[in-house]
């Protein structure tokens, strides 16, 4: 009777079922044979990396986590290999030694490295070994924050310079805005997110790991803004920009039923998300300076939501507002970091980081902009 009662009391059809049919219909058309083991592996626990963070006493927790096994994946040179996937035959990196500057790639020492504070550390491929929570130090700054290790890659691929201003247009939990923080070499970093409960705990994530020195208002402004009227407040202004906006969150849509956006009842806002996607990125066009660099992230596959929003952005910024738009080539970080992550091997615009049951990462989409005029 009591197992009658559980079964009654549950959707017909759980939010977590919708989202696989709905993946299966279109993922397998996106992917072809490579879906069903990127499907498996949405479906197996995820891995996570260390953001390290740079304003707490950093040496003995690095220490800690090398002494598991772990490594920083983003300092870490890479090998002989890597240097000679950089310049294969076909890829005309060697040729072009601008574009491994504009992923901020140094080219003066071999083999090549990125030039940022960032640190991440991941478990080897196929270690699933899970992270302790982190410590505070003397100070009460914690150590390390938890993170998708894929989640670093558009803070990586924004290639923050030193005195640049920054706008994280969706800012919340913080995760991207705390590795934005760790280059250390933001001179002003507006934070913004619509959720003001989210923007509560964003502020205790910085409180956490950020010194208060660093949280004044000289140095930084949180907003609960609607991201979508950026043009409105703000043009022509800062130097990088990150629109990482609200998607289907596949991993979490095929795993979690609680807060799942395929939820019947959310039908309506699911369906809305590109045309969401594609405003917030159009406000992050407009709130660049000419010349400065726009981000675009997602965590979902869907083409839909990923180059299609890029796409329509950059029409709507060229007929609309006369903005021309250059897409910034990633594949010398998709080069630099192939050993971590599985990236998909033909993207369109930008990149994107398949979950793999060797490196359980992502999904992650990324996308970089460059503002003409
Ligand atoms: N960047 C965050 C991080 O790394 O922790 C994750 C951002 S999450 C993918 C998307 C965020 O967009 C949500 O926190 C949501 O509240 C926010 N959002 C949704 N609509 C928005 C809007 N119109 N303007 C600004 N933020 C919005």
């Amino acid at each position: 009777r009591v197992k009658a009662k559980w079964a009654g009391s549950q959707p017909k059809y759980p939010a977590t079922n919708l989202a696989l049919q709905n993946f299966d219909a279109t993922y397998s058309l996106q992917l072809g044979e490579q879906w069903p083991s990127v499907r498996v592996s949405m479906l197996c626990e995820q891995k996570y990396g260390a953001l390290v963070n740079n304003f707490s006493t950093t040496e003995g927790v690095i220490a800690d986590l090398q002494s598991q096994g772990c490594r920083d994946f983003v300092c870490q040179p890479v090998g002989v290999g890597a240097l000679e996937r950089l310049q294969a035959p076909g890829f005309p990196l060697h040729d072009n030694p601008s574009t491994l500057e504009s992923v901020g790639v140094s080219q003066d020492v071999a083999p090549p490295r990125l030039r940022t504070n960032i640190k991440c550390f991941v478990f080897p491929g196929g270690d699933i070994s899970r992270f302790k929570p982190s410590r505070p130090d003397l100070y009460g700054m914690l150590g390390y924050y938890l993170m998708d290790a894929a989640s670093v890659l558009p803070a990586l691929a924004l290639d923050v310079q030193e005195g640049h201003s920054v706008l994280d247009v969706c800012a919340a939990p913080g995760g991207k805005t705390l590795a934005l923080l760790q280059t250390q070499a933001i001179r002003f970093l507006c934070v913004n997110d619509i959720s003001v409960s989210r923007t509560y705990r964003l502020q205790r994530v910085l409180n956490s790991y950020v010194p208060k020195e660093l949280l004044t208002e000289e140095r930084m402004r949180i907003t609960s803004f609607d991201g979508r009227k950026w043009g409105e407040i703000e043009r022509d202004t800062f130097d990088r920009v990150l629109v990482d906006v609200p998607c289907t969150t596949d991993r979490h849509s095929a795993t979690e039923d609680e807060n799942n956006i395929f939820k019947r009842a959310r039908t309506k806002e699911r369906q809305r998300l590109p045309q969401l996607q594609t405003e917030l990125l159009l406000a992050g066009i407009e709130a660049v300076r000419p010349g400065g660099q726009v981000l675009y992230s997602t965590c979902s596959l869907s083409q839909l939501q990923n180059e299609y929003v890029v796409e329509r952005a950059m029409h709507l910024a060229r007929e609309e507002h006369g903005i021309s738009l250059q897409v910034v080539d990633l594949r010398p970080i998709t080069r630099l970091f192939k050993d971590t992550f599985h990236f998909a091997l033909d993207p369109h615009l930008g990149q994107l980081v398949l979950p793999h049951l060797t490196a359980n990462f992502g999904p992650i989409y990324m996308c970089k902009l460059q503002r003409l005029n």
